[in-house]
């Protein structure tokens, strides 16, 4: 018989819509692969059983009755644990949120149940989704099923890690600077982050409110476009939200698996192909660049001369937000209180709370915004990186005037040793030097496996206008026709 945990999410939601197999038996088979290989790869925070198995008889249900499936029926889902779920541990990595168990799931959760997917649990990640690597979650590491030595990359590890693992066909994952885009490079996966506002930001634990984006994880291209379609479009709970519908990603993606490019063009991030990146790295992407020009696609390279000033940008802006958002975090509202012993002050007891719950990484990040939004450091700091970001923006508006899309590698370096860059923060930062121009421009970016270096994965990333999500699954869909998709050895 058919290992199930092997299907595409499309196959899998084939096969229960004819009655070949049952939600049942596609979720035991999940959570069989859960218990055989998480406690190696520890890829899920919380694995919830017995929800998966109610959503799939429901699911099977449904079918015997006659009704109408969604098109993902029935397919297991692991969401990564920054988004709310219903009576279900949400921790965001963090010891400051152990043990809460939200009372309402995020708009995101609710369309992935009303889509009739199964959820099997929360994955793990680094804390408030702070990091590259998931080494900074609270709750120990996640390994990368290619080698379990090394990062799954990060904040979405779990998510990435749960796909390459074959633990689950899709995840969610939430990217401010690159957490979905850089751990679905480094495990040899797909990862799309959606135009800021396409997808709902409604019960996701906010980081950099202006930045987070929520979106889909997949083993392929056509995967990936599913689940977007399922989570994406107009929410009225966030204000933020895009009152447009999610552009044709499916349709895009089974256009580009016909493997024709022709009358696209796309542009060479010039910047971005310099010194930086590791030579294996280059070499992979150089070889797809070649591949897409040999399906018709017409390549030119673009200078987008202030994407070198997006990372420094980005720190001053990201932490900035994430100060003001996780003030929150203060022993009353939820989860951990420390210290409440009925002498202490208020004051002490948040303080207690805030020493106890948050990590080194965190707390760095609350102090520079702490200290780039004080009064008399406004304008030189946090003022003068937002002016950064409309030079970014319109780097990005220049060039979409002159190709449809732009291409780079996802990341400079490939899953690199754990622990090999926790000691300096900077060498952590530099894993999102190639993904962070878009979030702070706003558009979609997806990357997209496109080869080995030393055995490990490389991915390529391509970057659309805003609202234009469909273009670039058109181009990873091409891309992956071509190079195929890329399996770890067995764990
Ligand atoms: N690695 C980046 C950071 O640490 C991006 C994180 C993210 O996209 N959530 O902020």
């Amino acid at each position: 018989m058919t290992d199930l945990t092997k299907l595409s999410a499309a196959d899998i939601a084939g096969l229960v819509a004819n009655g070949d197999t049952s939600a049942v038996e596609v979720t035991r088979a999940h959570l069989d692969r859960i218990a055989a290989v998480d406690d190696q790869v520890h890829a899920f925070l919380h694995v919830d059983t017995e929800g998966a198995l109610a959503a799939a008889r429901s699911v099977d249900e449904r079918r015997a009755a006659g009704e109408e499936l969604g098109p993902l029926a029935g397919v297991p889902v692991a969401v990564k644990d920054v988004l709310t779920t219903k009576g279900v541990p949400t921790t965001v990595g963090s010891k400051i949120l152990e043990g809460w168990r939200p009372p309402y799931d995020a708009t995101i959760v609710q369309r992935l149940r009303a889509a009739g997917t199964v959820m099997l649990g929360k994955t793990n990640m680094d804390e408030f989704a702070m990091g590259s690597s998931t080494e900074y979650s609270a709750y120990g590491p996640t390994r990368n099923p290619w080698d379990l030595q090394r990062i799954p990359g990060g904040s979405g590890g779990g998510s990435a890690a749960a796909l390459a693992a074959y633990e689950a066909p899709l995840s969610i994952g939430s990217d401010t600077g690159g957490s979905i885009r850089q751990p679905g490079a480094v495990t040899g996966t797909v990862g799309a982050k959606p135009t800021y506002g396409g997808t709902s930001r409604y019960g996701l634990v906010a980081f950099s409110s202006s930045l987070d984006t929520p979106g889909p994880c997949a083993r392929t291209v056509l995967d990936a476009a599913l689940l977007h379609q399922v989570i994406g479009g107009h929410d009225p709970r966030d204000s933020t939200s895009i009152p447009a519908p999610v552009p044709d990603v499916v349709g895009a993606a089974k256009l580009g698996a016909s493997g024709d490019l022709t009358g696209v063009k796309l542009g060479v991030v010039t910047e971005f192909t310099g010194e930086g990146a590791e030579p294996g790295v280059m070499a992979a992407f150089r070889e797809s660049v070649e591949a897409l020009a040999k399906l018709g696609a017409e390549i030119v390279e673009i200078s987008c001369p202030h994407f070198k000033y997006a990372l420094p940008a980005y720190y001053l802006i990201a932490p900035s937000e994430c100060s003001s958002n996780l003030a929150r975090f203060d022993g009353v509202r939820f989860g951990l209180r420390t210290g409440d012993d009925g002498n202490r002050s208020l004051e002490e007891v948040m303080s207690l709370t805030r020493e106890a719950g948050f990590g080194p990484e965190v707390k760095r990040r609350i102090m520079i915004g702490t200290y780039a939004l004080s009064s008399g450091y406004y304008d030189a700091y946090y003022g003068q990186a937002q002016k950064v970001r409309t030079l970014i923006t319109r780097d990005f508006n220049a060039a979409f005037e002159q190709v449809d899309a732009l291409i780079s590698p996802t990341t400079p370096f490939v899953a690199f040793p754990i622990g090999a860059r926790t000691s300096d923060p900077y060498q952590m930062y530099l894993a999102d030097l190639f993904t962070i121009p878009t979030n702070l421009y706003g558009g979609p970016a997806i990357s997209v496996p496109c080869g080995l270096s030393e055995g490990l994965p490389v991915g390529l990333q391509v970057m659309a206008p805003t609202m234009a999500d469909d273009r670039m699954y058109r181009v990873a869909a091409a891309l992956e026709s071509t190079v195929g998709t890329f399996t770890p050895p067995a764990l």
